[in-house]
Parts: C-alpha cells; sequence; structure tokens
C-alpha cells in the first residue's frame, strides 16, 4: 500500500504534477517534490482546487445517486435568474458587522418579526426590485473552508476596507482567497465619515495588491460608503448588482433543491436548527432531506425575521427545523424522494465518520486506495 504522493496524486486525477506542486506552494508554502508524500486532506483540497472532488468517490450507491442529483444540469431553458450571494470580507474593525447591519435594518421592510433574535447567518434585501443575499460568514477562514469542501456558495464578495486604515493583514489575505477562488470582488472603502482618512492611501495599498480600481484604469469598482451613517450604500447596491448582471446569475427553480448549510445549532424550542442557502430547485416544507450526516423532512421554514416561509427559491437563506442532527457549516444538502434514502444516507456517512476518526487516530499514512475507495 502506497502513500499518496504528488505523483500518484496526479495520476488519479489525469492533472500535471506541476498543477499540484503550484498549488502547493501558493495555497499551503510548501515547495514539494514529485515524490513526495503529502497528507490526505491536503490532497483532497489541492484536488478541489484543480476542480475534482475526490470525495465524491469515496462512496458508491446513494452517495453517487445524491451527488448526480446535485450536479444534474439544467436545461438553459429551465433557468431564470436569481439573485447573487455575497460574502463580506476584510480586516477586523474595518465594519463589517456595521455594514451588514445597516444594509439589513435600511432595506429589510421593518416591523413583523416576533422578536426573536438570534444570530444570523444569512438575509436577503431589497434594492429597486432586485433582491441581493448577504452570507454573514466570519471571515475568511470560513470563507475558504467553505470552498475547500465544495461548498461554493458565493457569487460575489464586498471587501470592506477603512479609509482611515487602508489595507491591513486580514485585508491582504481576504484579497489572496478571493483571487484563488476567482470570485468577482467590489471594495466598500469605508467610514469616509470621518475626517482623518486619506482615499488615495487606499486606492495605492489596493493596487499594491494587485487590485486595480476601476478610476486608475483597472477591473474592480471601489465604492465610498460610511456604515455608520449609510452614505453612498446604495450606490454599492446598485455596484453589486451590476456585477450580478454581468455574471448572468441563473438556477432552475423548478427541480429538487439542493444547497448548502451555512451553520447549524440546536435551538431549545425547535430543537436542530439549519440555515440552509438553496442554489438550485424549490426547497418546501414536508421535503425529505440529507444534508451532510443529517436527515429529516423539513418541518418548519423561517426567513431571517423569523417568519414562516412554506418555500425557498434559489439564494433564499432559510433557517430550517426538521433534521434528526445539527449539520454543519459547508455539507450540502439535498432532497430525495423518499426519507428512507435519506436515512440510509446519513447514517452511512456517520459510519463513515467514525472509521475515518479511527484510521486518523491509528496513524499510519493513508493510501490513496482509501480515498479512492
Ligand atoms: P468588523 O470587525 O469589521 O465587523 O467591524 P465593526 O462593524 O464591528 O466596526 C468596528 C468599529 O468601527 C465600530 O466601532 C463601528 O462603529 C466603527 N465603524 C464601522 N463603520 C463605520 C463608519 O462607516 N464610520 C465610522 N466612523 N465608524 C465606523
Ligand atoms: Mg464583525
Amino acid at each position: 500500500e502506497l502513500p499518496i504522493t504528488v505523483r500518484s496524486l496526479s495520476e488519479a486525477m489525469g492533472r500535471p504534477a506541476k498543477a499540484i506542486m503550484s498549488i502547493m506552494f501558493k495555497e499551503f508554502g510548501e515547495m514539494v517534490t514529485i515524490n513526495q508524500i503529502i497528507e490526505e486532506e491536503t490532497a483532497l483540497a489541492v484536488a478541489l482546487e484543480l476542480g475534482v472532488d475526490l470525495t465524491f468517490k469515496r462512496q458508491k450507491g446513494i452517495e453517487e445517486t445524491v451527488n448526480e442529483i446535485i450536479e444534474q444540469e439544467d436545461a438553459s431553458e429551465d433557468l431564470i435568474t436569481r439573485p447573487p450571494i455575497i460574502t463580506v470580507l476584510g480586516h477586523v474593525d474595518h465594519g463589517k458587522t456595521t455594514l451588514v447591519d445597516s444594509l439589513r435594518n435600511s432595506k429589510v421592510v421593518e416591523g413583523e418579526a416576533g422578536g426573536i433574535t438570534q444570530h444570523i447567518a444569512a438575509y436577503q434585501v431589497e434594492h429597486n426590485n432586485h433582491k441581493l443575499t448577504f452570507v454573514d460568514t466570519p471571515g475568511h477562514a470560513a470563507f475558504s473552508e467553505m470552498r475547500s469542501r465544495g461548498a461554493n456558495v458565493t457569487d460575489m464578495v464586498v471587501l470592506v476596507v477603512a479609509a482611515d486604515d487602508g489595507v491591513m493583514p486580514q485585508t491582504a489575505e481576504s484579497i489572496s482567497h478571493v483571487k484563488a477562488s476567482g470570485v468577482p470582488m467590489v471594495v466598500a472603502m469605508n467610514k469616509i465619515d470621518l475626517p482623518e482618512i486619506n482615499e488615495q492611501k487606499v486606492l495605492t495599498d489596493l493596487a499594491a495588491q494587485d487590485v486595480l480600481p476601476s478610476e486608475w484604469g483597472g477591473e474592480t469598482e471601489v465604492v465610498r460608503v460610511s456604515a455608520l451613517n449609510g452614505t453612498g450604500l446604495d450606490n454599492l447596491l446598485e455596484t453589486l448588482l451590476l456585477t450580478a448582471e454581468l455574471h448572468e446569475l441563473k438556477a432552475n427553480p423548478n427541480r429538487p433543491a439542493v444547497g448548502v448549510c451555512l451553520e447549524g445549532f440546536r435551538d431549545e424550542g425547535r430543537g436542530s436548527v439549519a440555515w440552509l442557502i438553496v442554489q438550485k430547485g424549490t426547497l418546501r416544507i414536508g421535503d425529505a432531506v440529507v444534508c451532510g450526516k443529517s436527515y429529516g423532512y423539513i418541518r418548519a421554514m423561517y426567513d431571517d425575521r423569523d417568519q414562516q416561509l412554506e418555500e425557498a427559491p434559489p439564494s433564499l437563506p432559510v433557517k430550517v427545523t426538521g433534521l434528526d442532527s445539527v449539520p454543519g457549516a459547508g455539507d450540502h444538502f439535498a432532497v430525495l424522494s423518499d426519507i428512507e434514502q435519506a436515512r440510509e444516507l446519513a447514517e452511512e456517512r456517520r459510519h463513515e465518520g467514525r472509521t475515518d476518526t479511527l484510521a486518523r487516530h491509528s496513524g499510519g499514512p493513508r493510501t490513496l486506495d482509501d480515498i479512492m475507495g
């Protein structure tokens, strides 16, 4: 039994070893040789970067069926425009939370909520009759973690840069993650209400990171905002909608729903609760769902204001109850025709999870066969 090397991984994926080495260097800062042994987790992450999901090859049967459902291409005539899903990134204290809060408060219809304030993983706002979905991830680590799991929910990134501070370490990290992902980015130059700001410095800092502002002939829109007093927020939303339009984001609403769990938690009254975001199809109350290692019928559905919903179309984030356990961030979900299938798959995955943990604790190199099943 052989451990995974750059060469064996290259052969397994049918991709050049050079491409693997380059990703190892760029993503993990490691210079590797062709015969070097790499860890399974790293190998899977590298494969994902190259667009090959080896985890899909680990199981056969229902797992494959579900992946077929998830990946099933839709006919172009079935596709309709869907709202963009936007993640806000940036350095600590540059105003991410303030920005998402003021967008939500100024743009979401006020007043009806039952007042249960809980953490909100994502929400939708409307601007000039167009919807936009914001995902409130706790930073670029989560953004990358989701992507490394193949959960590419983000269509666009808003990079918040405080005008009194410029590009800081987490700004730079965010930029490199966004570049690696290929997701379009709009910069929100925040805190322009402050007296001691230096707009030119922000632009220079960005250019130094290879993010060339459009006002300097580059491709990145830099929108001046004050998250605190609301200046420029309409402009930011318009820029985001324009960017979305350029990328023609579409989905088929008339198919079994698939999507990703943004976050799960346990609620005393409602049991296991999951924030799901629908990518394709429409999720409905009563649907049989498998989500990572969890399964169940969707019992109730709520939006970010705790309003009950009957169904969720593409790009709408919803909080659902009815799953038998709490799924994790980045878990894919799919609606199946049969709850038994959902149960079996969830149980298989739980079993596999235990086997993985055992294997990891027993040490020793994992083999390519282990990965490829
Ligand atoms: P985060 O760490 O990026 O989420 O930053 P926060 O949203 O928590 O903001 C950090 C601090 O900056 C808080 O004290 C905010 O009130 C302040 N802040 C955020 N946006 C603005 C703004 O547009 N103008 C000013 N003057 N302060 C802001
Ligand atoms: Mg914050």
